[in-house]
């Protein structure tokens, strides 16, 4: 898999390759950005460019060092990853044990922190020191998608290597290519910062059925006395999809959204777009400043929902809402 694999992230992409080119590769990276813009995939293409026997700026995908990356059993590449809610002091000491010896062969040894924000304070004390002078030839790739409240001392002694968010063209271009309809496509990039982010949605079984049901939620909310709320009530009880209520608050915001983009004559922006017809017949049954006031009820609901209100009745006295 080499770099070229990787979409975007042209700037991240020329700084590591020329970092491998002049032997100048750092033993501390920050990768942050948003989360989902490919920071896992270029920590694993770089551990993999950094061992390759074959190519010094980029892997081959074909060598003994380039395959044991790809199949997770490099013995000099460590990953780790917080377990539960965080990174404790316990993973940060087997680490530094692993590390306490060298490697075998010429390489540096390398480990992958994701989430690294999530480091309690004992572990990324004792990460710092290790940081700066491991025992043995060591490159770290620290990944944060909220690297701000990162140790100011661990900050400082890694390189930050900024992600952007990668345009919603070129996602939607690589979900097309990967064979994923389109209105479900555009629902997912509008939805999540980072192709990977994407892929993960559109892999979820809930996420299609979940689409659908905000459509027939919203499509019975325009009518007189609607059945949204039985309706809401029925399908929740039935299918897991009630532990996945923000995204379906997320979808009614984009669904008003959608109904702004139609009046404002911008239909290249509509998400929904296989429901431009029932979009154009409907947007004009509510004013602007309707569809933005549901717009508001939608982000207003998420927010209760995170504040741990009752999710059901949440959603109840959304629909409610919607119907005055
Ligand atoms: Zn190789």
């Amino acid at each position: 898999m080499p770099f070229h694999d990787i979409l975007g992230q042209e700037d991240v992409k020329r700084l590591l390759q020329n970092a491998l080119r002049k032997d100048a590769v750092s033993h501390a990276y920050l990768f942050t950005g948003p989360s989902g813009s490919g920071q896992m995939k270029t920590a694993l293409m770089f551990a993999q460019a950094i061992f390759c026997t074959r190519l010094k700026d980029d892997a081959c995908g074909e060598c003994l060092e380039c395959r044991k990356v790809e199949h997770g059993n490099h013995p000099d590449l460590t990953l780790l990853a917080p377990d539960g809610a965080s990174i404790k002091i316990d993973q940060i000491r087997e680490l530094q044990r692993m590390f306490s010896y060298r490697s075998e062969g010429v390489n540096p040894k390398i480990y992958i922190i994701e989430g690294a924000d999530k480091m309690t304070v004992q572990a990324a004390n004792s990460l710092l020191k290790f940081l700066e002078e491991p025992p043995a030839p060591a490159v770290g790739i620290l990944i944060s998608d909220n690297s701000s409240s990162l140790l100011p001392t661990i900050q400082s002694r890694t390189q930050r290597i900024p992600f952007s968010p990668l345009h919603p063209d070129i996602m939607l271009q690589a979900l097309a290519g990967e064979g994923v309809p389109v209105a479900l496509a555009r629902c997912a990039v509008s939805l999540t910062s980072g192709l990977e982010g994407c892929r993960e949605l559109l892999a979820q079984n809930w996420f299609a059925e979940m689409r659908n049901l905000v459509l027939q939620l919203a499509k019975e909310s325009m009518g007189k006395g609607s059945t949204a709320v039985a309706t809401a009530g029925q399908k929740l009880a039935k299918t897991g999809l009630g532990e996945h209520l923000d995204t379906l608050f997320s979808m009614f915001h984009l669904w008003f959204k959608d109904m702004l983009y139609f009046l404002y004559r911008r239909h290249e922006s509509i998400v929904f777009i296989d429901q431009l017809d029932f979009i154009s017949r409907h947007a004009r049954e509510r004013s602007t400043e309707q569809w933005i006031a549901y717009m508001e009820f939608a982000a207003e609901s998420k927010r209760k929902l995170r504040s741990n209100a009752n999710a059901a009745l949440c959603l109840e006295q959304f629909l409610i809402r919607l119907e005055g």
